[in-house]
């Protein structure tokens, strides 16, 4: 098969389900096909990494001159970005071809991909469902076949949640191991780029792939990057396995509590062993993420004036006018909310009793993990409580929305790595996901994990 044939056999797909499932919101038609016709040229004669494999990236993540809008009306004029993300330059470097710019929730602030002021995706598996979110456009797109790769970004599940929903394999990678230059941040101490594919094994090709020190990224971390392709050996014997209570506790769906647990008797069969565990801080972490990254988004997202970054509002009476238009018209909802909550948690006199304590609770969190992590190998559990929801179910009620992270948020608190891979199937022929976290840079044994129960 020709790399020509390949992506055409991408773009057929789109046209095919895309109107329905609205996984993308920029197409990269005409760049991706000459790009295939001059891959076929060089083939043969070039073993670059991912040479000629279709891939679609999220939206938060700048592409040179191909349109960008992390999902919001206030980028939608952002046609031609001058430069690449750290993770698109490394793409090019092993010439995959990019098919275009996946769906988002705006800001990737959201759980479902409603708050995409685009088009809402949905889940290929039912489209009454949705996908999932932030990247739920990512999630759907590999789900439903459009793309085999694409990468995602998960500031406290984003990746993991809609690989759960679409049956998909996500990883977060530890903090600092994929440069965030060039991701449109939303929350910088909590944010990550990262994989999502059909199988594991892809999973860690690609991966190893965008990983790595990048000097344009003072958080990105100065930590060899593993083959981690190599530590898919199959065996799991002896592997020590953490269940934290407070993960099928209330809350968690019977059908998503059975699931689990039958996969952690695949692991027994498979030789490993596992014993129930607590993160005793877990029930902070919903008000520690929404207080921390609230914060920092306030400030990330002071730059989207009209004027530095961002659509500039028409007829402005003058400039305090023309700031406020522009961000009254660019954001949606969602996104004030979160500039509101985290403006009032900075704002002097509340900001000790606010962000500095959920920076507290946050060490907190983190410690809980490295204690279990001195007696375990990987933690175990379910990626969300639920399979996906309806759409429409939880758009007005975002505290129902936050706490659908639950599972996932406390491992972006710490900093860890954490994967989300397909554990069976709920009565309505949903997918439910399962979580297996690790230690710091340990992506290896995660995956280890991940590929044995596959
Ligand atoms: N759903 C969470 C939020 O809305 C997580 C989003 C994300 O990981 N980007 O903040």
């Amino acid at each position: 098969i020709s790399v020509t044939d390949l992506v055409e056999e991408s773009y057929n797909r789109i046209e095919e389900v895309d109107e329905e499932v609205q996984a993308f919101i920029t197409l990269n038609k005409e760049a991706a096909k000459k790009q295939a016709a001059e891959l076929d040229q060089e083939r043969g004669n070039d073993d670059a990494k991912l040479f000629g494999l279709p891939i679609g990236v999220k939206d938060n993540i700048v592409t040179k001159g191909l349109r960008t809008t992390a999902g919001s009306q206030i980028l939608s004029n952002l046609d031609d970005p001058l430069y690449d993300a750290t993770v698109v330059n490394k793409l090019n470097d092993a010439k995959s071809v990019t098919i275009g710019k996946l769906n988002m929730d705006e800001f990737a602030m959201g759980s479902s991909n409603e708050n995409s002021s685009y088009a809402a995706a949905r889940n290929p598996w039912n489209t009454d469902y949705v996908p999932g979110g932030s990247s739920g456009g990512s999630a759907a797109a590999v789900a439903a076949g459009e793309v085999p790769y694409s990468l995602g970004s998960d500031t406290g599940g984003s990746i993991r949640q809609p690989a759960a929903y679409c049956g998909v394999v996500g990883l977060k990678p530890t903090y600092g191991r994929v440069s965030r230059f060039g991701l449109i941040a939303f929350a910088s101490s909590l944010d990550q780029i990262g994989p999502i594919t059909r199988s594991v094994e892809d999973n860690a090709f690609l991966l190893e792939t965008i990983a790595g020190h990048d000097k344009m990224d003072s958080t990105s971390a100065n930590v060899e990057v593993p083959k981690y392709t190599e530590s898919l050996t199959g065996d799991v014997k002896g592997m020590k396995i953490g269940v934290p209570k407070e993960y099928l506790s209330e809350g968690v769906s019977e059908e998503v509590k059975e699931a689990v647990k039958a996969a952690l008797k695949e692991y027994e069969k498979m030789g490993a062993t596992w014993e129930e565990v607590s993160l005793p801080h877990s029930k902070y972490a919903l008000s520690t993420y929404y207080l921390i990254s609230s914060s920092e988004a306030s400030a990330n997202l002071a730059r989207f004036d009209g004027v530095r970054y961002g659509k500039r509002a028409e007829d402005a009476k003058n400039m305090l006018d023309m700031f406020m238009r522009s961000r009254a018209e660019g954001f949606g909802d969602e996104v004030k909310r979160r500039i509101m909550l985290g403006t009032f948690a900075l704002s002097s006199g509340y900001y000790d009793a606010y962000y500095k304590k959920a920076q507290q609770v946050r060490t907190l969190i983190k410690n809980d993990f490295e204690k279990v992590f001195e007696d375990y190998d990987v933690i175990i559990g379910p990626t969300t409580p639920t399979p996906a929801f309806k759409v429409g179910d939880k758009v007005d009620d975002p505290m129902t929305m936050y706490a659908n992270d639950i599972l996932t948020i406390p491992v972006n608190l710490a900093g860890v790595p954490g994967i989300s891979i397909p554990c069976g199937f709920s009565g309505d022929g949903l997918p439910i996901g399962l979580q297996i976290i690790g230690k710091h840079f340990d992506e290896g044994t995660v995956y280890r994990a991940a590929h044995a129960f596959e």
